[in-house]
């Protein structure tokens, strides 16, 4: 069964218990890393997951605390002896900024398999990619920089993800999010590219989800009670915090 894993829920600001957002899609063919702070080859292992089977990066924007850790993952997956080729998703600024950050590491002097990038077109409900067990859409969201939501609609259960990513609230949000089972939402607070969870019941409520996970909200000893309790004066049905190394199946 599919199954998805909170590899961070944090803020830019990460504390001991939560690191930077990002999350792991784990099927019986594919293993597919959505963004990669800090260091997530090391993350992958603490999930206990086997790094070697991963076969795809999905990059949702270039900020550092999405993106920073896959110069890193890249050179420890390769050093450690892997050969099988990986693909990376991310929007044209995205990949043409990873390309410059390899490059500034002259990744042609130590790496050793082959990477294929993938564009993601700005287009709304851009069939991505059918792997692990459910066909992936993007949206682009309403960020600082060009930046992407995801949609997963799993085929065995029927059972449909979204995932907001780093965003102001948007209709685009709404339209990817729609019916979902799930929807895993941004919650930083309220600022230009950015929702506050008041802001993400509202999302859910139009979207007509059936459960709310907040993800990317503040840390170090702040009380989630509060952020819950904003969204529950929008949206009526279950809220929850995503926490690191909580798992959904599918
Ligand atoms: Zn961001």
């Amino acid at each position: 069964m599919p199954k998805l894993i909170i590899l961070g829920s944090s803020t830019n600001i990460p504390d001991e218990h939560h690191e930077n957002t990002h999350m792991v899609l784990v099927g019986h063919d594919r293993m597919i890393l959505i963004d990669g702070p800090g260091n997530p080859f090391v993350r992958l292992r603490q999930a206990g997951l086997d790094e070697k089977k991963l076969t795809d990066i999905i990059m949702t924007h270039f900020h550092p605390d999405h993106v920073s850790g896959i110069p890193l993952l890249l050179m420890a997956v390769g050093l450690s002896g892997r050969k099988e080729n990986l693909n990376i998703f991310g929007n044209h600024h995205c990949l043409e900024l990873m390309h410059k950050l390899l490059e500034s590491y002259e990744w042609g002097t130590w790496h050793s398999f082959s990477v294929d990038f993938n564009t993601i077109p700005e287009k709304k409900k851009h069939f991505l990619v059918e792997a692990a067990g459910c066909k992936i859409f993007t949206s682009p969201v309403k960020h600082f920089i060009p930046t992407i939501g995801l949609r997963f609609e799993f085929s065995q259960s029927g059972k449909v993800l979204a995932y907001s990513s780093d965003t102001a609230p948007t209709q685009n949000m709404v339209s990817l999010a729609k019916d979902a089972d799930i929807l895993i939402h941004e919650a930083a607070g309220e600022s230009p590219g950015h929702s506050s969870a008041l802001q993400a019941g509202e999302i859910a409520d139009k979207a007509n989800v059936k459960a709310l996970y907040l993800i990317h909200y503040p840390t170090g000893g702040f009380d989630y009670q509060i952020l819950i309790k904003e969204a529950a004066q929008a949206y009526r049905g279950p809220i929850a915090m995503a926490e690191d190394f909580l798992e959904f199946e599918f």
